[in-house]
C-alpha cells in the first residue's frame, strides 16, 4: 500500500526548533559535575522551596484545602477565571494610585503564562520587544519562539542596575512592538526610585511603545526602599502588568498568575484586550482549585508573613555580602529587593577563567555549588554570576567560606 509520505516524516514546527530557555539549558544541561565529596547546594534556580526554610502561610494552606474540600472548583472556570478570583487579585492591586476594575484582570497559569500571553498579543513576527540585560530568560525564550526578535538594553551596575535610559531610547526602532521592565529585579536585586520610573515612562510615551512590566516581586523590597508599580505613577502610557502568587507568596508550582490591563486612555481597547481574551483560551484557563483559594490567599494572608520573609531575604543578603566582599577579585552587589544577588567576578584576578560561566562551571566541579552566570559580559568585560538569597543561613555561610 502507498503511503501518503512514504516514510514516517516527522519534524519538530519551528516554534518548537526556535524556543530555547537558556537558564534551563545551563541547568539541566551543565556539563561538569559537582564535586562527589562536597554536598551540593544549588544557587541556580529562583525557587524559594528548595531548601524547605520558606514556606507559604497556614492561611493560604487552609485556603487551598477548603478550596479542594469545597468540590465547587472542579470545573472549567471562564477561561480569565472566576469573578470573584479576579475581584480579589483587582482588591489586592488597587491603592491610593491606581483603582484596579476586575474586567482588567486575566488570570493565567503562573507569571510566565501571563508574560507569554502580552508578548504574543502585542508582538508580531518580525517585530522586536525591548528587554534588560541582564535579565530574566524567559522573556527571550517567549518571543524568539514566536519569530519574534529581542534587542536588549544595558542596565547599569554602578547606578544600582538602573536602566542606561539613553541605551533604551536608541534601542526602539520602527519594529518595537513593547518594552519590557522588570522591577524588582531578577537577577539584580535591584528596586527602581519613583524619579527612574517616571524617566522610563517617559520614554514609552514618547516613541508611543506600551510597556510589559514584570512585578511578580511586587511589594518584596527591604527595610528603607519603597515599591512603585509602574502602572501607579502613569496616566499615559498602556501597561500589561504581570504578577502572580509565585514568588511573594512562596508557591512557584501552584501556577497562579495574572495580567492587568492598565490602559487610561483606552489605547489597548479593542484589539490587544481581545486578543489577551482569546489566547486565554488557548489553555482554557488556570488552576480552578487555587482560583477558589485567591480570595482567602489575597486577603487572609497575615501582614507579619511578608514582613518575615523580607526580613530573612535582607539578612542572607548582608551575611551573604559580608562574606563574599573579603574574598579576592569577588564584589557582591548589595540588593534592595527580591532574593538575589549578583557578583561582580574581576576576571583578571582569576586569569584561569575567560568568563563568568567558566567561573560557575569551576565553582560547580570544586565546591559543588552552583550559581548562575550573569553573563553581562558581552558589553565588555563585566561578568557577574546570581545566586539565590533564599537558602538556609546556614548554608549560605558555608558557600561563602
Ligand atoms: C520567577 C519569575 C517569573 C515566573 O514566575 P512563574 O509564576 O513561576 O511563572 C517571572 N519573572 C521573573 C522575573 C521571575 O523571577
Amino acid at each position: 500500500m502507498s503511503s501518503f509520505r512514504e516514510r514516517w516524516n516527522v519534524c519538530a514546527s519551528n516554534i518548537a526548533r526556535r524556543t530555547h530557555n537558556p537558564i534551563r539549558s545551563i541547568v539541566e544541561n551543565i556539563v561538569v559535575e559537582p564535586n562527589p565529596n562536597k554536598p551540593m547546594i544549588a544557587l541556580s534556580i529562583g525557587d524559594p522551596t528548595t531548601f524547605g526554610n520558606l514556606k507559604p502561610p497556614k492561611e493560604v494552606i487552609e485556603a487551598v484545602q477548603e478550596s479542594v474540600a469545597s468540590q465547587l472548583y472542579n470545573g472549567y472556570a471562564p477561561s480569565t477565571g472566576y469573578q470573584r478570583a479576579r475581584e480579589a487579585v483587582a482588591e489586592y492591586s488597587s491603592n491610593e494610585f491606581v483603582k484596579v476594575d476586575p474586567k482588567d484582570v486575566i488570570l493565567c497559569s503562573g507569571c510566565s503564562c501571563a508574560l507569554d500571553l502580552c508578548i504574543t498579543a502585542l508582538a508580531r513576527e518580525g517585530q522586536n520587544i525591548l528587554i534588560p540585560r541582564p535579565g530574566f530568560s524567559i522573556y527571550r525564550t517567549l518571543a524568539e519562539g514566536l519569530g519574534i526578535t529581542v534587542k536588549s538594553y544595558d542596565l547599569r551596575p554602578e547606578l544600582g542596575w538602573e536602566i542606561d535610559l539613553d541605551d533604551l531610547e536608541a534601542q526602539i526602532d520602527e519594529s518595537t512592538a513593547a518594552i519590557v521592565i522588570n522591577n524588582p529585579s531578577n537577577p539584580c536585586g535591584s528596586v527602581f526610585s519613583r524619579d527612574h520610573i517616571l524617566d522610563i515612562l517617559d520614554i514609552a510615551a514618547r516613541y508611543y511603545v506600551p510597556i510589559i512590566a514584570d512585578e511578580i516581586y511586587e511589594h518584596m523590597v527591604f527595610p528603607g526602599r519603597t515599591f512603585h508599580s509602574l502602572a501607579s505613577l502613569s496616566t499615559e502610557v498602556p501597561i500589561l502588568s504581570c504578577s502572580g502568587l509565585t514568588k511573594r507568596f512562596l508557591v512557584p508550582g501552584w501556577r497562579m498568575g495574572w495580567i492587568i490591563i492598565h490602559d487610561r486612555q483606552n489605547v489597548l481597547e479593542i484589539e490587544i484586550r481581545k486578543g489577551l481574551h482569546c489566547l486565554s483560551q488557548r489553555i482554557i484557563g488556570s488552576n480552578t482549585i487555587i482560583q477558589g483559594a485567591l480570595p482567602a490567599i489575597l486577603g487572609q494572608t497575615p501582614q507579619n508573613f511578608f514582613d518575615d520573609v523580607i526580613h530573612t531575604l535582607h539578612s542572607h543578603s548582608k551575611l551573604a555580602y559580608s562574606c563574599i566582599v573579603k574574598i579576592p577579585g569577588l564584589k557582591p552587589i548589595m540588593p534592595d529587593g527580591a532574593m538575589y544577588m549578583m557578583v561582580y567576578i574581576d576576571l583578571p584576578c582569576f586569569p584561569e577563567f575567560n568568563s563568568d560561566l567558566e567561573f560557575v562551571q569551576r565553582l560547580l566541579m570544586e565546591e559543588s555549588v552552583f550559581c548562575l552566570p550573569g553573563q553581562t559580559g558581552n558589553h565588555g568585560t563585566v561578568q557577574h554570576a546570581r545566586g539565590s538569597l533564599s537558602k538556609d543561613s546556614r548554608i549560605l555561610r558555608e558557600t561563602s567560606l
